[in-house]
């Protein structure tokens, strides 16, 4: 440990960080109206009921035959009289009287009378009739109306990230806007003299700026607007400006660099500085420098330079807290457990975050690692699909071995 002895010092555990973060994040309240075309990833901001059943009527779920079932009671075969003939958008205004059938096509609405559908495979049509197997199925292959959706029930919570079945749900419903929550705006920037510009040719020393690149393409994955603050020089001043700035225009600030113990590392001052600081050491890895705290009414959280830590502490610890933000519930994240396939011992006493390839066998999940695991190795997060959850403590894992695994979907 440094020579500060500042409470804010000591190392938090992962999960002691991800509960003070999420329990600091004040969602927002601001609503707007968006259109079915827009809604994609937004955060729903009230709960939608079901204002029609749907479906709206019963309707054939096969190409066949509408009957009354009790046609149907005796043995061996019967023909019907076959009254009309049912499209999909077509309707039968009469009652299907005794004797008789309606050919009827998938999603043609099933005639008064009607209480079953009997597939065109086993049917025999001729000139005005059609012949059929006897068997009461009352039911069979008919979507029975409000079988989807039902007057007056939630369709879709409030709270909700809207995908495409949801935006399914409200077109079915007749609904063309809702009102979701405001997007989040975050500010974004890098830190560090060595850190230049995608285009720049790399002097010895240099690298390209790659944090911000992939941390944009994250928040824009999960919906959030950007303020893009570039690269920054390690010079407290300079920090301090930008951030100043950001925490009047944004509701969240990332910024990537300049977390650790070194020399050069000043996003911790300039947020001690300018703002408040509750922790800068997580018990993780990667990811064990980090800044979390508040400027203004701006969260922020300081990532390390590495650019695994960066993405691996967006995944596990950020993309919660912004959900929760943009005025959602808990991060769906999905924790599997899944058979190892390698080995790896680990003496440190932080939880450990390994990039994995998840694959799904004949014998259930199974994971491995996606090779060298440095926090410098940006290829392994781009071949992992997972990430590989490591309790505290010295750990090591062998082939068989059962490992809880985190999804890592990337929207
Ligand atoms: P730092 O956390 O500032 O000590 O940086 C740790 C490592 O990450 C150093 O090797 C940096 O060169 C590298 N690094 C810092 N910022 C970036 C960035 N924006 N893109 C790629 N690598 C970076
Ligand atoms: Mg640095």
């Amino acid at each position: 440990m440094g020579k500060e002895t500042s409470q804010h010092d000591a190392m938090i555990s992962f999960d002691g960080a991800r509960e003070k973060i999420l329990s600091g994040i004040h969602r927002v309240t601001e609503t707007e109206i968006v259109g079915l075309d827009h809604l994609l990833g937004r955060v729903l901001a009230e709960d939608i009921r079901a204002r029609l059943d749907v479906p709206n009527h019963a309707n054939s779920a096969m190409d066949g035959y509408a009957v009354r079932s009790v046609d149907l009671a005796g043995t061996g075969e019967v023909r019907l009289r076959v009254v009309s003939d049912l499209a999909a958008g077509g309707y039968f205004t009469a009652e299907l009287g005794p004797g008789e059938a309606v050919r009827i096509m998938t999603g043609a609405p099933i005639p008064w009378g009607a209480d079953q559908v009997v597939i065109q495979e086993v049917c025999h049509r001729d000139q005005d009739g059609v012949r059929l197997p006897c068997g009461v199925k009352p039911g069979d292959h008919i979507r029975q109306a409000g079988e989807d959706m039902r007057v007056g029930e939630c369709v879709l919570r409030g709270g909700k990230r809207l995908k495409p079945a949801d935006i399914g749900i409200l077109a079915a419903q007749g609904i063309d806007q809702v009102a979701v929550f405001r997007r989040i705006r975050v500010a974004i920037l890098s830190t560090g003299n060595e850190v230049v510009a995608v285009t720049s040719p790399l002097r010895p020393g240099q690298v390209h700026d790659s944090n911000r690149a992939g941390l944009k393409a994250a928040l824009q994955a999960l919906g959030c607007e950007i303020l893009d603050l570039g690269i920054i020089g390690d010079d407290l001043g300079a920090i301090e400006k930008a951030l100043e700035q950001a925490s009047h225009e944004t509701d969240a600030i990332i910024s990537t660099g300049g977390v650790s113990v070194g020399d050069y590392d000043l996003v911790r001052l300039a947020l001690k500085n300018r703002g408040e600081i509750h922790f800068w050491k997580v018990a993780m890895k990667p990811g064990k420098p980090q800044a979390y705290g508040r400027l203004g009414r701006a969260v922020f959280f300081g990532l390390p330079g590495n650019p695994v830590a960066g993405l691996t502490v967006f995944y596990v610890l950020i993309r919660p807290a912004l959900f929760r933000l943009m005025g959602g519930g808990e991060w769906p994240n999905q924790l599997l457990k899944a058979t190892f396939q390698g080995h790896f011992t680990k003496k440190h006493l932080r939880k450990e975050f390994l990039r994995g390839i998840l694959t799904f066998g004949a014998d259930g999940l199974g994971v491995e690692m996606t090779g060298p695991q440095g926090s410098g190795i940006l290829t392994s997060m781009s071949r992992a699909n997972a990430l590989i959850i490591l309790p505290e403590g010295p750990v090591t894992i062998t082939s068989g071995d059962t490992v809880d695994v985190w999804m890592m979907d990337d929207a």
